[in-house]
């Protein structure tokens, strides 16, 4: 079976010389959701950031669902992969929800009744029907964050990409996001601090540190392995 996602060799430095990622091998099939964990500055943004097309490789190739990102415009990777940031001000910017929403899926030539049905659809799906016409100023950070990825899951991806998603949430907020991610069934990349949500939400982890990926196994394996943990200054609460 082709991949959701294929990342070889994928090698990075910042212009400041910096090198973030010396070469993460990657495989996630379609419809798994694996997490991405490692201590602070191990590389977890800089990788997500490539499967956006935010950054662009130093070395090695990335392909969602078959298609190498480098043979794509960004417009198109951005519709093939969904990446939700860590905070949903860089993604809501819109008068209302209903709007912010539609964005993607108009920018990518939806219209008319078929883009208020996508625009539905997403909303359903993180249960935010019903503030469609409310700003995206006045919801709760769990709502927002919501809301944030409702506006790529209009898109339809091959691949959603979550960066730290239960960050700054409350315990009812995180409880809610986290029904809301199982109950999607999508293909999803999740980096995350947070250990124990990575347990709940994704049967794999792979263990990024210094730019490269340390282990890759089944999450409760991964999180058992006190030496592994303290090797890459992980904790569990
Ligand atoms: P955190 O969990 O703290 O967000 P991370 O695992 O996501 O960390 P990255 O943000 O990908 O790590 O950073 C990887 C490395 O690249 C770090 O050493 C960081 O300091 C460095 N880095 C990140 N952004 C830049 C930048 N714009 N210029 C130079 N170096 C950067």
């Amino acid at each position: 079976m082709t991949p959701a996602l294929l990342v070889k060799g994928l090698a990075f430095a910042y212009p400041d010389g910096h090198q973030a990622l010396y070469g993460i091998d990657l495989r996630v099939e379609p419809g798994e959701r694996v997490a991405v964990l490692g201590p602070n500055g191990a590389g977890k943004t800089t990788l997500a950031l490539h499967l956006n097309g935010v950054h662009t490789a130093g070395a090695g190739t990335i392909e969602v669902a078959g298609l190498p990102v480098t043979k794509v415009n960004l417009h198109e990777i951005r519709r093939r992969v969904g990446l939700v940031f860590q905070d949903p001000d860089d993604q809501l910017f819109m008068q209302t929800v209903g709007e912010d929403v539609a964005f993607g899926p108009a920018n990518f030539g939806l219209k008319g009744a078929e883009l208020d049905a996508r625009v539905h659809q997403a909303l359903a799906a993180v249960g935010m029907t019903d503030h469609i016409d409310r700003s995206p100023l006045h919801l709760s950070g769990g709502q927002r964050r919501r809301v944030a990825l409702a506006t790529v899951l209009a898109c339809d991806p091959e691949i959603l990409v979550l960066d730290e998603p239960s960050a700054n949430l409350e315990p009812v907020a995180r409880r809610e996001l986290a029904e809301v991610l199982l109950s999607l069934g999508r293909t999803t990349l999740m980096v995350t601090h947070d250990l124990p949500y990575a347990l709940q939400l994704c049967p794999r982890s792979v263990l990024i540190d210094d730019g490269v990926v340390v282990a890759d196994g089944p999450t409760g394996d991964l999180l058992a392995d006190s030496e592994l943990l303290a090797a890459h200054r992980l904790e569990l609460p």
